[in-house]
C-alpha cells in the first residue's frame, strides 16, 4: 500500500488546477503585458485568478500580489514594513520563536541589518498569549508577524484576537497563513489582518505559486527589480498557468471546506485512538485549536529519522518535523520550543492527513507505525536501558 500522510508538506496537484493551468501550458502561451489576443487573455485569467484569490481570503483583488510561493511572500511582507517602520524611526520586530524559517530567518537578517527582534514564546501547547504580545510590544514595533497555523505541530493561533490588538495599537500585523489557507476559515477582514502568505503547493496547486495579501493602506515593496508587474511590487512575467491553477485550486478548498474538515477530523480522531496506545508517547500541540490533519507525537526511545526510514518502505510518506529540517540532526525547533527534551524531540513523527486519504489507509497507518515503533525500540539500546530501569522514562 502507499499512503501519502505528509500534506503539511506538499499536497498532489488536484484535477481542478491541472485544468485549469492546461490552456496556458499549451496553445493561450501568450505573456500578459502583449497587447495581442492571447497576452490578453492571458492578462484576464490572471485578474480573473486575483478576483478569486481576494474573494477566498476577504480581500479586494488590488490587495492580492502574485509571488513564487509562501517563503517569498514572508520575506516580501516582513521586509517591506521593516523599510517602513525605520523610515519612521521603528526598528522592533516582534514574531513567534517557532515561525517557518522563511519568517526566522528574515527577521535574523533584519537584526544583522540593526532591527532588534523579540520572539514570543509559545508554550507547552504551542499557542502564543496575547499577554505576552501585549508586554512585547513598544513604541518602535514596526511588524507583529505570528503564523496562522503551525506547520509541525497544527495549532492554531488568536489570530483574530491578535489582529485586534495589533489594530488598537497601530501596528502592521502579517501572518504566515501557509498551512491555513484552503483548510480552515481566513477572512482578513474579520481578522484584522494586514499582510498574508500563501502558498499554492500546501492546497493542491503546484509548486512555484502563492500569493501575498497586502491591505491598500500597507507599504509594500518589491524584493525584485525589473519590470512593472504586480502594479510594480513584483517585478517578473507572471506564472500564469500557476496563478490559474493556485486560484482553482483555492476555490476548490473553500468550497469543500466543510466537508473535507469533517472528513479528515474523523480521520485523524481514529489514528490518534490507535497511535496513543503505544506505550509511552506523546501528543503535542493543543487538543482544541488545530488543523484538521496535522498529527505530531514522540516515541520514546527511538529515532524519528530511522522510523521515518522505516515507514518508508512500508510505503508511508511522512515527516519528522518540517521538511526543510530533514537531513539535520538536531531536533526541531518547534518542539523544542514547546519545552519538549531534547531526547523526546528527537523522536517525532508527524502525520498530516488530507481529503484524498482513505480510511482503509488510516486502518494501514493504524497498524504498521506502532509495529514499526516497537521494532525500532527492540534494538534500541536507548530504550532498553529504560525497561530495565537503568535511565528514567519522560513521558
Ligand atoms: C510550506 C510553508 C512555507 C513555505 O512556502 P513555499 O511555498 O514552500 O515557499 C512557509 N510557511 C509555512 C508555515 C509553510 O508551511
Amino acid at each position: 500500500m502507499f499512503v501519502y500522510a505528509d500534506n503539511a508538506a506538499t499536497t498532489c496537484v488536484s484535477t481542478a488546477a491541472l485544468n485549469a493551468m492546461l490552456p496556458y501550458l499549451t496553445n493561450q502561451y501568450g505573456n500578459p503585458s502583449s497587447l495581442y489576443s492571447i497576452g490578453q487573455e492571458a492578462r484576464e485569467a490572471v485578474e480573473q485568478a486575483r478576483k478569486t484569490v481576494a474573494q477566498c481570503i476577504g480581500a479586494e483583488s488590488r490587495e492580492i500580489y502574485f509571488t513564487s510561493g509562501g517563503s517569498e511572500a514572508d520575506n516580501q511582507a516582513i521586509r517591506s514594513a521593516a523599510k517602513a517602520g525605520a523610515r519612521k524611526g521603528k526598528r522592533h520586530l516582534i514574531s513567534t520563536v517557532f515561525e517557518h524559517h522563511a519568517v526566522l530567518h528574515t527577521l535574523k537578517q533584519l537584526e544583522k541589518e540593526g532591527f532588534s527582534v523579540t520572539l514570543l514564546p509559545v508554550h507547552e501547547e504551542g499557542i502564543v498569549r496575547l499577554e505576552d504580545l501585549e508586554a512585547a510590544i513598544c513604541e518602535d514595533t514596526a511588524l507583529v508577524s505570528i503564523m496562522f497555523a503551525n506547520n509541525e505541530i497544527g495549532t492554531i493561533q488568536p489570530v483574530a484576537e491578535i489582529g485586534a490588538l495589533c489594530r488598537e495599537k497601530g501596528i502592521p500585523f502579517h501572518t504566515d497563513a501557509v498551512q491555513a489557507a484552503g483548510h480552515v476559515p481566513v477572512d482578513v477582514g474579520t481578522m484584522q489582518i494586514d499582510m498574508l502568505s500563501l502558498s499554492g503547493h500546501k492546497f493542491h496547486a503546484p509548486k512555484g505559486i502563492g500569493a501575498l495579501y497586502a491591505k491598500r493602506s500597507q507599504p509594500l515593496s518589491s524584493l525584485i527589480e525589473g519590470g512593472g508587474q504586480e502594479r510594480g511590487k513584483r517585478a517578473g512575467t507572471e506564472n500564469v498557468a500557476g496563478i490559474a491553477a493556485l486560484a482553482a485550486a483555492l476555490q476548490e478548498s473553500c468550497a469543500n471546506m466543510e466537508a473535507n474538515t469533517l472528513k479528515i477530523l474523523s480521520m485523524r480522531e481514529k489514528l490518534i485512538s490507535a497511535l496513543c496506545r503505544i506505550p509511552h508517547s506523546v501528543l503535542n500541540g493543543n487538543m482544541e485549536h488545530h488543523m484538521p490533519g496535522t498529527i505530531n507525537m514522540c516515541f520514546e526511545g527511538i529515532e524519528g529519522g530511522n522510523l521515518l526510514l522505516l515507514l518508508d518502505q512500508k510505503g508511508i510518506c511522512a515527516s519528522s518535523g518540517s521538511a526543510c529540517n530533514s537531513g539535520s540532526l538536531d531536533p526541531s525547533h518547534v518542539l523544542l520550543s514547546l519545552g519538549i527534551p531534547y531526547e523526546v524531540a528527537h523522536g517525532s513523527l508527524r502525520l498530516s492527513i488530507g481529503e484524498y486519504n482513505t480510511p482503509e489507509e488510516i486502518d494501514y497507518l493504524s497498524r504498521e507505525i506502532p509495529e514499526a515503533v516497537a521494532a525500532l525500540r527492540s534494538s534500541s539500546p536507548l530504550w532498553e536501558a529504560m525497561e530495565c530501569g537503568q535511565k528514567p522514562h519522560l513521558i
